[in-house]
């Protein structure tokens, strides 16, 4: 287990972006509503060398996005706004090619992710700050 402790947007970005140079596969993010899991991708994408924009993925649930210099793709899921039925979103197949990087936000809501899953949770201390745990 790691802990971070951040005290700003900017400090979570940085965390993320260092992490993207040594995690691969696939991220499971778990925080309540604004506790900075979106922003922990605008970082982890920044990291990997993405220059797309990347926004909250709630109503599109799945953007992809082409990492730089490498044949990978970044996908970043949100299944906030899904109920049961994951059956038709394809998460299946993208989750298995492990070319993929992953990072999915309300991951909890999947029962199955695959073995060697990275575990973070964002937590909300105060006000700027967050805890963040790596599993
Ligand atoms: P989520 O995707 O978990 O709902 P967001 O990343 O969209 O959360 O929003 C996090 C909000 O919290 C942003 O408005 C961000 O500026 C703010 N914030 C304040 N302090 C931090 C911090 N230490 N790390 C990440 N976000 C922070
Ligand atoms: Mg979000």
């Amino acid at each position: 287990m790691e802990q971070y402790l951040t005290n700003s947007e900017k400090e979570t970005k940085n965390l993320a972006s260092k992490l993207a140079k040594k995690i691969h596969g696939v991220i499971a993010l778990s925080g309540e509503l604004g506790a900075g899991k979106t922003t922990f991708v605008q970082g982890f994408a920044a990291g990997l060398g993405i220059k797309d924009k990347i926004i909250s993925p709630t109503f599109v649930l799945i953007r992809q996005h082409k990492i730089p210099k490498s044949k990978k793709l970044l996908y970043h899921i949100d299944l906030y706004r899904i109920e049961k039925d994951f059956s038709q979103l394809g998460l299946e197949e993208i989750l298995e090619n492990t070319d993929n990087i992953v990072v999915i936000e309300w991951a909890e809501k999947l029962k199955n992710l695959p073995k060697g899953t990275i575990r973070i949770v964002i937590q909300k201390q105060r006000e700027d700050e967050r805890l963040i745990t790596l599993s």
